[in-house]
């Protein structure tokens, strides 16, 4: 069992390290919110005073922060986890993050002797608890295989998606198609109020016809069909409507930097920018049919 420094104790990073300490690791962690501190104590794992106390003697670092100004600030710099961890250090970054910061991060880890992946996850808060997440993993096979017992602990399939930034890769295309269909099964439920069918006749048909998708059968976007869907619950999240969008930003971002074509995913970012800008953005993301409705 290793000794493992947890950054980011929020939402998805206090559950996620409350597993390693179930699966026998010896956890330190740190958050800037003294509230998640407290409650990581509860959970078994050492308080740190600062990101560098943490990983000082850690063999695993594992980061679970907001965004990629974050994930820069935590790891770069003379105060920061690449300059203050003991050369061979593994470090796993599994914040949903933009590729570049990804590539320009492992790069200084790499030059600083460490093993680094970038490793965001899928299976939000519900699968964060269960140890049930998927993780993209991006990195060297090396890294890759010195990570895998760690991510074990945290998460059911764990997957090498290739080098560097590969794993933010793997996230924000996955995420774009996620964006993109749940607006198209919205729409599709919307047109059939309007065509007088049934919905649960709509679900029924689609769900066994060439319309079937995750968006559809595993998180319907209307109340009925699928009972553990949040339209069941008034559109509470799961996942909010503002990450959508934070997501599909990174996937737009990333096709600028590259000349990539995603016409649909662009118009999925706009549509969830609307959303969110109408002070829906705490929703659960399937919410946008609400709007769909009312266009
Ligand atoms: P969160 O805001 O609940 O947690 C982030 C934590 O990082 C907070 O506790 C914050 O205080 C801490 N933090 C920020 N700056 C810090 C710093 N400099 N040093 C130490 N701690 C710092 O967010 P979350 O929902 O846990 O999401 C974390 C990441 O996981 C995001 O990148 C998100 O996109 C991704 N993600 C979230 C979900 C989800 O369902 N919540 C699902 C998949 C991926």
């Amino acid at each position: 069992m290793a000794s493992v420094a947890f950054i980011g104790l929020g939402n998805m990073g206090l559950p996620m390290a409350a597993n390693l300490v179930k699966a026998g690791h010896a956890v330190t962690g740190f958050d800037v919110s003294e509230a998640n501190l407290a409650a990581a104590g509860a959970a078994g794992i050492a308080r740190a005073a600062s990101a560098a106390d943490a990983v000082a003697a850690a063999e695993a670092v594992v980061t679970m922060l907001p965004a990629g100004p974050h994930v820069r600030g935590v790891y770069l710099g003379e105060a920061g986890v690449i300059a203050r961890t003991r050369p061979g250090t593994l470090l796993i970054d599994s914040s949903t993050i933009d590729v570049e910061t990804a590539r320009a991060v492992a790069d200084v880890a790499a030059q600083a002797g460490h093993d680094m992946v970038d490793a965001p996850v899928s299976g939000g808060t519900g699968g964060a608890a269960a140890g049930t997440l998927t993780f993209m993993v991006g990195g060297p096979g090396t890294a890759f295989d010195r990570a895998r017992p760690i991510l074990e602990a945290m998460g059911k399939t764990i997957v090498h998606a290739g080098g560097p930034g590969t794993g933010q890769a793997a996230k924000i295309c996955n995420n774009m198609i996620l964006g993109i269909s749940m607006i198209a099964v919205g729409e599709a439920f919307a047109l059939a109020d309007k065509l007088g069918l049934e919905r649960q006749k709509l679900f029924d048909i689609s769900s066994k016809s060439s319309g079937q998708c995750w968006s559809l059968t595993s998180y319907c976007p209307v109340p009925g069909p699928v009972p553990t869907s949040p339209a069941n619950r008034d559109y509470q999240a799961g996942f909010t409507a503002d990450m959508m969008l934070k997501d599909l930003k990174l996937s737009q971002q990333a096709a600028a930097a590259v000349g990539a074509s995603t016409p649909l995913g662009a118009q999925a970012a706009a549509l969830y920018q609307i959303f969110s800008a109408s002070g829906r953005g705490d929703l659960d993301f399937s919410g946008i049919i609400k709007m769909l409705k009312g266009l």
